[in-house]
């Protein structure tokens, strides 16, 4: 790593999703790297980026209408939740989007790890081998007898959120709409009680990024695992259900837990706009609420590379250095860059994993 900081490990992104979807699908654009990936290897490289959360991530049949932009006056908006997914197309995607990045592993000639335990993690950071976390966000490949589940464990599943927003057989997610509270719709089914537990026997990490409010107060009930947020920002600044009320901070902070700043310019920016001429100290302006609510070891970053609108300096993952220095200029000190870059990140993974 060429940087002068700590290395990045993120929260999130949607980069194999792009892999997978491109026509022809192939790992090559991410191996010599493409204009058209926040997160390649050539930008990885370059940005200091040590690794992340690299999601399978189903995507609705249909696409969802766009996010108010640059142009429009009026910034309020709200889609209706795409319908649930059929299990077979679900897992169809999934087991393609899995297989995609273990043959990205196997092809990357020892550049690209996909880890399955805490100290292979840090020897990946330490060794500057970009360390991948299998992610589901939604659970919707997974059956109520958790067959799949073990399964996508054996091939190196670390982490899953029990829906991304839209509903399923676990859980109900928060919708995109905006100005909006989180607290939306019922809690986890008795099958997402039964997720959360076996999730925790198996070290898994649950992901409540899109849970709602409901499904979040049931999850720091049942979990017996850290709290972790892997990719929402502030609600207290950007009114975005997918964002933290101070009281979700306040208990993913009480539980050891860790969330991940989101850099969608829609959700960092008071007004909600999806907007690339947004400035950097946005993301600043949520690290310092987050770490003034609830202290400098549960805060780290989860861009959302690859999946949303990126502030203009920070269009991929070799923008990262402009972050960490805006960080740093902001009064973060060695240590405390450490801990946002990556140290969290390690600590409630150590903490989870089995
Ligand atoms: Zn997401």
């Amino acid at each position: 790593m060429s940087t002068p900081f700590p290395p990045v490990f993120d929260g999130h992104n949607d980069t194999v999703l792009r892999l997978h979807m491109a026509k022809p699908a192939n790992n090559e654009p991410f191996l010599k790297g493409d204009d058209r990936l926040h997160i390649d290897l050539p930008k990885a490289k370059a940005g200091g980026l040590g690794g992340g959360f690299f999601a399978i991530f189903i995507p609705n049949k249909k696409p969802m209408g766009g996010f108010p932009g640059t142009k429009d006056g009026d910034t309020s908006y709200a889609f209706p939740l795409p319908k649930e997914l059929h299990r077979t197309y679900a897992m169809n995607l999934a087991t393609g989007m899995v297989a995609r990045m273990l043959r990205l592993e196997a092809e990357s000639d020892g550049q690209v790890t996909i880890v399955r335990g805490a100290d292979e993690l840090t020897t990946a950071l330490d060794d500057g081998v970009l360390a991948m976390i299998l992610h589901f966000e939604g659970a919707e490949a997974i059956d109520r007898n958790f067959d799949a589940l073990h399964v996508f464990y054996a091939a190196g599943l670390r982490s899953l959120g029990p829906v991304w927003s839209r509903p399923n057989i676990f859980a109900h997610g928060v919708p995109f709409q905006f100005p909006s509270d989180p607290d939306i719709g019922p809690g986890l089914t008795d099958a997402g009680k039964g997720l959360v537990r076996e999730c925790n026997s198996l070290g898994i990490l649950i992901d409540l990024s899109h849970l709602n409010a409901k499904g979040f107060w049931d999850v720091e009930t049942l979990s017996t695992a850290p709290l972790v947020a892997t990719h929402s920002g502030a609600h207290a600044l950007c009114a975005s259900p997918r964002n933290l009320t101070d009281k979700q901070l306040d208990a993913i902070a009480a539980s050891g837990g860790v969330a991940g700043v989101n850099f969608h310019t829609g959700f960092l920016r008071e007004d909600g706009r999806s907007q690339e001429e947004t400035s950097l100290t946005e993301i600043v302006r949520h690290v310092d609420y987050m770490v003034e609510r609830v202290g400098i070891d549960h805060v780290a970053l989860g861009s959302d590379f690859d999946g949303a609108t990126m502030p203009t300096d920070l269009v991929n993952a070799a923008g990262l250095p402009k972050l960490m220095a805006a960080l740093q200029a902001a009064g973060y000190g060695p240590e405390e860059l450490a801990k946002i870059a990556n140290g969290n990140w390690q600590r409630v993974l150590r903490a989870t994993w089995k």
